[in-house]
């Protein structure tokens, strides 16, 4: 479940971003539009816990999560929080397994090997355990980093327009993996993305506007 109240955050100290009072129940899928600059990177980093609002009340999975401090907040994310960026960052010194082991090493969970194989088995990329991420194809790489937020089968998965850089084949097979995992773990889901092509696909939609960015002029 996510829900969000009284929200405002503030950049640089002038630029006000408000949004919507808006709430998701648990195992919803949401399509978060808005053109560009209208906050939703931002948003998504403060359901994420990564940035803190100057105002308002953020609840994920019961928890108000502004409460929580840095490191109970990391471990929180870690088990909780399944985080897709709009392009994977993954640590070139590791291996696929040990950039996937690490993650759950940061959620304070026990290492998994057999857990790894099997999301990788998911996502269609098995035979990549052992590859560096530069031995890697633009498209594998997005799907270890969809790997490597979905290993501890998070009660929540936040997708940065994961699917805009894709052709039309990829763009599908993306989302099909996404609502495939998140509906195994019954998990709620919120994909920010400008793609019309992802607007028939989930009719559950926040929209974002560029009104919502106000800026304050001081003298
Ligand atoms: P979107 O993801 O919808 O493109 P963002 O959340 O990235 O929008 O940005 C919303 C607004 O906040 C934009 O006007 C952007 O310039 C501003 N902004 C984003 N990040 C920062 C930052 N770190 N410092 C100052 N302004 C920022
Ligand atoms: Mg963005």
């Amino acid at each position: 479940m996510i829900e969000i109240k009284d929200l405002l955050t503030t950049y640089d100290g002038k630029k006000n971003i408000s949004f919507p009072d808006w709430k998701l129940e648990q195992g919803q899928h949401s399509l978060m539009l808005g053109p560009s600059g209208s906050g939703k990177t931002t948003l998504l980093h403060i359901l994420a816990g990564m940035l803190k609002p100057t105002r308002g009340n953020v609840l994920i999975a019961n928890e108000n999560i502004l409460d929580l401090s840095g490191a109970a907040m990391d471990k929180f994310r870690g088990k909780n929080i399944g985080l897709i960026f709009q392009k994977p960052h993954l640590i070139e010194s590791l291996s696929i397994k040990d950039n996937l082991l690490m993650a759950q090493y940061f959620a304070g969970l026990p290492k998994d090997a057999d857990r790894v194989k099997e999301i990788l088995a998911e996502l269609n990329i098995p035979d990549k355990i052992n590859d560096k991420p530069h031995q890697l194809s633009q498209g594998e790489a997005q799907r270890v980093a969809i790997a490597r937020a979905l290993i501890n089968k998070p009660k929540v998965i936040l997708a940065d327009e994961p699917t805009s850089a894709l052709d039309d084949e990829n763009c599908k097979a993306v989302y099909t993996l996404l609502d495939n995992q998140a509906n195994k773990n019954k998990a709620t889901m919120v994909i920010s993305t400008h793609d019309q092509r992802l607007k028939d696909l989930i009719t559950n939609h926040l929209i974002l506007k560029k009104e919502t960015v106000l800026v304050k002029i001081k003298k």
